[in-house]
């Protein structure tokens, strides 16, 4: 028997590497989850640490670049970082901060404070991959890898890529009864170190990022999103209010705020998805959300979520062309020199300044709130397809203009969605057109029969929004 009881499911850590654990504390590197409640991957290094009878520190470690990160991205993140830092300190344990590139920095204090063993948490993205791959390489300590992302781990679904989520799905489910559990608390820690190293001091931290700042966090007055947990948790409880019950009609309607607007909070780790995930499950089984409306928002939330984490971990050209299915990359290479009634470049699509007032209407919405309506995400993708000089070219822009203005860019959702409006991943051939091939189209008269246009456009009509960089 255990000395302390582990509370976290087996299936969602997996060993990166073995060693001799050192003398000092556990450390639990916080990347993609970056909260201290519901945080499995804290959870399971508190357990290590109370079993080993040592201090637990938790970490961040602030990169000097990440790719298409702007002032927005990094004015959301930081606060979000210090709450948690504070939440973390009521419960006796310390959040240090290291500046630098992160398969450094972390062997780096592993070895300052002779930690015991460190815990990360699961991002299927390169740039992280490559971060813990690295840190592995300098340290020989023990080092853990838990799924504090997923509510049925990324690993444990499925160990191939999904075509699309009907195969997904059945697997995702079947899981469901054993991983969508409550979340324990996490507990006041009763190992202290005498001396925490690396105090986060947040003003030298955002100057260390040195971020584009011609892209600002938007206001909560033109609807940008608040920082941190409890912004999000406030969210999450004003949708389950006043959103989810509208969710199964309304979520296509961009004129309505039927969708639950979470996705920043979630892309940061600031919020759990399986604490929404429960709080919706919950919710429905008292009778305070139809299981119609419930349903629908589970499905974009776990399986449509999930499946982008699978296809990003086993797809490593998850963010280009080559990424998409043989029968899309066949279809939009035949139809590669079709003409194009319109070519524009990054710059025109940038500073909307397409001939389509819809078009235009998305792009600045998402230029001054971070967000862009989820029904508008595909109609505007697919329209850069079309417009662009080639299919690969149109990928890159409309990636790069997502992960550059959208809070919740940068994220495995934002690589599948791009890549399921260009290039048909996930999706199956549909009538063949110009430009397109057999990839599926949407128009402005399709997007007219859903919702009210005219009063979309009129809505982000303002000039102010062509003043973000
Ligand atoms: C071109 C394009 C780009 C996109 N880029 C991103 C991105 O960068 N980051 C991002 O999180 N999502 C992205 N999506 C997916 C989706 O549009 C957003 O998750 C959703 O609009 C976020 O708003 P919400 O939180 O109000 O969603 P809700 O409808 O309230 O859904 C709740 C949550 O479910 C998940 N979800 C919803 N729709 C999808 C979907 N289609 N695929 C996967 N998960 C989904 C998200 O985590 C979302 O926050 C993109 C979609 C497209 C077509």
């Amino acid at each position: 028997m255990r000395a302390h009881p582990l509370r976290v499911h087996p299936a969602r850590v997996r060993v990166l590497r073995g060693g001799n654990p050192g003398p000092g504390p556990v450390l639990c590197w916080l990347s993609r989850d970056q909260r201290a409640q519901d945080n499995w991957a804290l959870l399971h290094a508190q357990d290590l640490a109370l079993e080993a009878g040592v201090p637990l520190l938790a970490v961040f470690c602030l990169a000097p670049s990440f790719p298409n990160a702007t002032a927005r991205a990094y004015d959301f993140m930081l606060p979000g970082l210090a709450e948690a830092e504070a939440d973390l300190a009521e419960r006796g344990i310390p959040l240090c901060l290291l500046m630098g590139d992160p398969g450094e920095a972390l062997p780096g204090l592993a070895r300052e404070v002779r930690a015991r063993l460190a815990v990360a948490d699961f991002d299927p993205l390169r740039v992280k991959r490559q971060w813990r791959e690295r840190a592995c390489a300098a340290l020989d300590i023990p080092v853990l890898e838990v799924d504090a992302h997923n509510v049925a781990p990324c690993l444990r679904v499925s160990d191939k890529q999904e075509y699309a989520a009907r195969t997904i799905r059945p697997k995702i489910q079947r899981l469901l009864p054993e991983f969508l559990e409550e979340f324990p608390e996490l507990a006041e820690h009763p190992h202290r170190l005498e001396v925490a190293p690396h105090p986060p001091d947040w003003k030298a931290a955002r100057a260390f990022a040195a971020p584009d700042e011609s892209v600002p966090l938007p206001p909560p007055e033109v609807g940008g999103a608040r920082p941190g947990s409890r912004a999000g948790l406030a969210r999450l409880a004003a949708f389950l209010d006043q959103g989810l019950d509208r969710y199964a009609e309304g979520r296509n309607d961009p004129n309505q705020e039927a969708q639950s607007g979470l996705s920043p909070w979630l892309h940061f780790g600031q919020v759990a998805p399986q604490r929404v995930a429960l709080d919706v499950a919950g919710g429905a089984a008292r009778g305070r959300a139809g299981d119609a409306n419930a349903g629908a928002f589970l499905e974009e939330l776990v399986v449509r979520r999930e499946l982008s984490d699978n296809f990003c971990w086993h797809n490593p050209a998850y963010d280009s062309l080559e990424g998409a299915p043989d029968w899309a990359q066949r279809t939009l290479v035949k139809h590669a020199r079709d003409s194009r009634q319109y070519v524009y470049s990054r710059e025109q699509f940038r500073a909307a300044a397409t001939h389509d007032a819809l078009w235009n209407a998305a792009q600045r919405e998402m230029l001054a709130t971070g967000k862009m309506h989820g029904y508008l995400r595909m109609y505007w993708a697919k329209k850069i397809l079309e417009w662009s000089e080639s299919p690969a070219r149109a990928v890159e822009t409309a990636l790069w203009l997502n992960d550059r203005y959208s809070l919740d860019g940068r994220d495995p959702n934002g690589c599948v969605g791009v890549l399921w409006s260009c290039a048909g991943l996930h999706d199956r051939p549909w009538g063949e057109r110009p430009v397109y091939g057999t990839v599926r189209t949407m128009t402005a008269a399709g997007c007219a029969r859903k919702f009210d246009v005219a009063a979309y456009v009129q809505r982000w009509k303002n000039p102010i929004f062509y003043q973000i960089g």
